[in-house]
């Protein structure tokens, strides 16, 4: 789930006057930002409040069932409050970056994000959410246990732990274990316990902008197979997508 956090009212107001709004549209959405409490009904409503509170007129809002991010499902929200939308001097979307962008591409008027996408989580339960993958595009989780060093470990480091370990705890946060410490222990629990030899991450699969098309599905080498035959990092190729 992607998870978000709002961003300070402050700078939703200092966008509005930018652009001397006076009347607003809120779009929320119905899937990840309802689960973080950031961009559902409740949220959008007490938003509006705020708003109105500021002097704004907030001519409507929609959260929906659909995900905001789904391109069909979110021009049709849009078509179906084209009317008032229409009226409005800016539009807020309580919904990650891609849903923001999903609504930017259908309607006219500025388009302002009222949240700030952090990271790719886990819910760990109600209101607090943990960081699992940085969506680096050559999953590691076989090598790994499935536990992600990527995300895990504040180094990124593929190969730990780092010199800085301290009795099984983490140098940068030390109230955590060292994700390497983890990862080696789940890894001996399943008796497969070997040293943890990967080459550098490949970056250049996660070239932006990403596009994924399953119609056209692409087959690659993943880095551990890369690792097991020896075999070198190459940026992508033209034409790989
Ligand atoms: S290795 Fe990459 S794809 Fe796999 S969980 Fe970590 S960041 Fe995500
Ligand atoms: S102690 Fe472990 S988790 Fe912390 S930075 Fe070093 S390798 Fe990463």
């Amino acid at each position: 789930m992607i998870i978000t956090t709002p961003k300070e009212f402050d700078h939703i107001l200092s966008n509005l006057r930018d652009v001397d709004a006076e009347s607003v549209f809120l779009v929320g959405c119905g899937s990840c930002a309802t689960v973080a409490k950031t961009g559902g009904e409740p949220e959008l409503l007490a938003a509006a409040a705020k708003l109105q509170e500021a002097g704004y007129t907030v001519l409507g809002h929609t959260v929906g069932t659909e995900i905001t991010c789904n391109v069909g499902g979110t021009r049709s929200t849009i078509r179906k409050n084209a009317e008032v939308i229409r009226e409005a001097d800016a539009v807020i979307v309580f919904a990650c970056g891609s849903g923001v962008q999903t609504v930017a591409e259908f309607v006219d008027v500025p388009v302002f994000p009222a949240l700030d996408s952090v990271f790719l989580g886990a819910i760990v339960r109600q209101g607090e959410f943990s960081e699992r993958c940085r969506m680096c595009g050559d999953c590691i989780l076989d090598k790994t246990a499935g536990i992600c060093p990527l995300t895990q470990c504040p180094k990124g480091l593929l190969n730990g732990p780092c010199g800085g370990m301290w009795d099984g705890m983490c140098e940068v946060i030390p109230d955590h274990e060292c994700a390497h410490v983890r990862i080696q222990r789940r890894l001996e629990k399943q008796h497969r316990l070997q040293p943890i030899s990967l080459p550098p991450k490949n970056y250049g699969v996660s070239l932006k902008p990403g596009h994924v098309n399953i119609r056209k599905p692409r087959v690659r080498k993943s880095l551990s197979d890369r690792s097991e035959s020896g075999e070198k990092n190459t940026a992508r190729t033209q034409g790989e997508r």
